[in-house]
């Protein structure tokens, strides 16, 4: 069994995989330099505090070693040749498998403007280290893009008694994930904080230190970072003529066109049963998580069909966020106040059925509830509107409903 990415997904599934009765080796290819490392960290801790978390890095490479699973860091893989079913190493040399899975993430969008060179990007350790750096100096940081990588950049550069001006193209923030009015109180309290926006920009240029608006304007600042989303790595699954749309396609079981082959994680696009019949790719570190054990089980035998609830969470300054299920999908929306920070979303679809929840404010009043909204979701549940605003009734209680 071959994995290539070892990353949260990739790491996953190896151990999911030998916990799953498969005896044969298992080896995890990643071109990191590290083992599997948690990334959630990068835009958060790891920029802030004075005592950077250390990666997951030494404890996984324990738990491979005690299950016989094969970590080849420093290893990038050239290409695939699945009628032979092996794999090409970019160092030379290639090795056989019988069953092979693309956990190969995704990588930073660069944006396609001239000078775009100059602006970081956050994806790895190293260039969270980098950033470290330069945002712990103080200083003046243009950020490029309102996405929670933008925004928890803008946190963290506060935090580090900075100055931030974000810009982003629409003309609101996270208008991706979130529902509007939770992005709103988000945009307050960045505000608040004296971050300055600009909405509705498009660049026409990056310099070292400045990026100019296609208006002329010229903002400068000390360090250009671009967080505007990205993109699956796609490439060795493309060459080996895999179908890919937004990702590398795969059936509910993550498995892709190609029988022998599974992908899992930020670079695959799946089918979820209970929320569409078309392919949908999350970025998000509990789904790579849950993918990558369940395409460790399918490898190793198991048929199991997918049947995850996506959750997210992001932080910055006090304000917890978090959203399970698909907001978007939502047709009606009821809210739920618990405190005069804290509150809920929940999101029904034209039959009533929970099929999103979003939350906002304290971690500790918000996590119970939202952990039972997930579980409303994934059963499919119609609850009651007038209870999911009930603040007096908990929501645990329409689990026996
Ligand atoms: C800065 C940051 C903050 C985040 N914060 C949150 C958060 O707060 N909450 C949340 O839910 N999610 C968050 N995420 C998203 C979450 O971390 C990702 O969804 C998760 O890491 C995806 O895991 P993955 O294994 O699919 O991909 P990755 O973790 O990207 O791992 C893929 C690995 O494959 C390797 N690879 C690619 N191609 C090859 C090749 N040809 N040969 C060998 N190796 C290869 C890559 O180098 C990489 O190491 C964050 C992501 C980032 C970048």
């Amino acid at each position: 069994m071959i994995i290539i990415g070892s990353g949260e997904a990739g790491g996953c599934a190896a151990v999911a995989l030998r916990e799953a009765g498969w005896a044969g080796p298992i080896t995890l290819f990643g071109e990191e330099r590290h083992g599997p490392y948690e990334r959630p960290p990068l835009s958060k801790e790891l920029l802030t505090d004075t005592e950077p978390p250390r990666t997951r890095t030494s404890a996984e490479a324990k738990r491979f070693a005690e299950l016989g699973v094969i970590l080849r860091p420093n290893t990038r893989v050239a290409e695939i040749s699945p009628e032979r079913k092996l794999i090409r190493l970019q160092s030379g040399g290639s090795v056989p498998y019988e069953n092979l899975l693309l956990a190969t993430g995704a990588r930073a969008r660069l944006l396609k403007v001239p000078g775009s060179e100059y602006a970081l990007t956050l994806r790895s350790f190293e260039d969270a280290w980098a950033l470290r750096h330069l945002l712990g100096a103080g200083g003046h940081a243009i950020i490029v893009g309102g996405g929670f990588i933008g925004l928890e950049l803008a946190a963290s550069a506060v935090k580090l008694g900075g100055r931030v001006t974000l810009l982003e193209s629409r003309e609101r923030l996270l208008a991706r994930a979130v529902p509007s009015a939770l992005a709103e109180r988000i945009r307050l309290e960045h505000a608040r904080r004296g971050v300055l926006f600009h909405f509705g920009t498009a660049l026409s240029r990056i310099e070292r230190r400045a990026v100019i608006l296609d208006n002329g304007e010229r903002i400068s600042g000390d360090v250009v970072v671009c967080g505007v989303g990205a993109e699956p790595e796609t490439a060795l699954a493309r060459k080996a003529g895999l179908r890919i749309d937004n990702g590398i396609v795969t059936d509910d079981r993550l498995r892709t066109s190609d029988p022998s082959i599974y992908a899992c994680g930020d670079c695959a696009a799946s089918i979820h049963p209970q929320f569409s019949d078309k392919p949908m790719r999350f970025e998000s570190w509990q789904v790579a998580r849950e993918q990558g054990a369940l395409a460790g089980r399918n490898m190793a035998g198991a048929d199991e069909r997918q049947s995850i609830v996506p959750w997210f969470w992001s932080e910055q300054y006090d304000l917890h966020l978090q959203i399970a299920g698909l907001p978007d999908l939502g047709e009606t929306m009821v809210e739920r106040i618990l405190t005069d920070e804290t509150q809920l979303q929940f999101h029904l679809d034209h039959g009533g059925r929970l099929v999103g929840a979003a939350a906002l404010g304290k971690l500790s009043d918000l996590a119970r509830d939202m952990r039972v909204a997930q579980m409303l979701i994934a059963r499919n549940a119609t609850p009651d509107p007038a209870a999911l605003a009930a603040t007096g009734r908990r929501l645990k209680t329409l689990l026996a409903a």
